[in-house]
């Protein structure tokens, strides 16, 4: 049955991915998750066929897109093989929303255009050693100092952490709770960030690590949104990518399925 959510349009960007797909992630997947990273050069590819900027503003780079061409793009990622690839080239479709939402118009003007033509790695960095799921109790610090916060914490889980050249960082600038939240836009290369590369038993090919801020000199004006709104705009967040996972989650079992009754068939 023809599902009613899917357009011409929808499904014309399919093919799209669809060939992306079959022709730069799946020949190369195994090999790259077997050397634990992808070469940077694909998120160039991915921005040129719309991939990266879909749903962002048209005057950053962005391609006009609703839920379901969202959806279409997991689905056809899901059949590269890679979990992996799939987790960080599309990891600022975590760390890059804020921006777009809440970063002074002078940093999305310079930060969007360089993520979604694939120049720069964005990634979201929420989770601490301490937990991922209580957002509201995060321990990372950033104390105002001057015209500059100065953060010290600890993230871990953190995907494209190792590469990521901007981080969408939750930092705790206020008092107990929710509203003590804020978010930070720190520069990979920034003084007093140290990254450690983590290991995981699948996603090989998809960089995760732990960040050490160690008094990190952040510039003020890197705040995204007022101080006390990372909270809001985290669940903003969460939102789509509950969405996103929930797409891959089953695209990623239709993908086993298939495979397991090519497979069955053949013997
Ligand atoms: C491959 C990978 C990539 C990731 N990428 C990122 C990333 O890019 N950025 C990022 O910020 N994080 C990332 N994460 C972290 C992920 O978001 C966290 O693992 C997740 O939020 C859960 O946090 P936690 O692992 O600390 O578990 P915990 O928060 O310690 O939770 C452990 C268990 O306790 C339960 N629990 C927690 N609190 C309560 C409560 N109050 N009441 C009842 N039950 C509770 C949880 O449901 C869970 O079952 C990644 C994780 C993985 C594995």
């Amino acid at each position: 049955m023809k599902n009613p959510f899917y357009t011409a349009e929808h499904e014309a960007f399919r093919e799209v991915v669809r060939r992306f797909v079959d022709r730069e992630i799946a020949p190369f997947a195994t090999a790259w998750d077997e050397a634990g990273e992808f070469p940077r050069a694909l998120y160039g590819k991915a921005a040129e066929i719309g991939l990266l900027g879909l749903g962002f503003p048209e005057q950053f780079g962005g391609v006009p897109a609703d839920q379901f061409m969202k959806i279409v793009a997991s689905q056809e990622l899901a059949r590269a093989g890679s979990g992996g690839v799939s987790a960080s080239l599309m990891s600022h479709t975590i760390g890059a929303p804020p921006i777009a939402r809440a970063a002074r118009p002078d940093i999305k003007a310079r930060v969007l255009p360089e993520i979604l033509s694939g120049r720069k790695i964005s990634a979201l960095a929420i989770t601490e050693p301490s937990g991922g799921s209580d957002v509201a109790r995060l321990r990372t610090k950033a104390r105002r100092n001057g015209d500059h916060y100065v953060v010290s914490g600890e993230k871990t889980f953190i995907t494209s952490g190792m590469r990521a050249d901007y981080l969408t960082v939750a930092v705790r600038t206020g008092g107990d709770g929710a509203s003590g939240v804020s978010l930070l836009l720190i520069p990979g290369d920034a003084a007093g960030l140290t990254r450690t590369k983590l290991d995981k038993m699948g996603w090989w090919a998809s960089d995760t690590a732990t960040l050490h801020f160690d008094d990190c000199r952040v510039p003020a004006e890197n705040l995204i949104g007022e101080e006390g709104e990372g909270f809001k705009l985290i669940m903003q967040n969460f939102n789509s990518e509950r969405m996103g996972m929930a797409a891959s989650c089953t695209a990623f079992a239709r993908v086993c399925l298939d495979e397991a009754i090519g497979y069955a068939k053949e013997r």
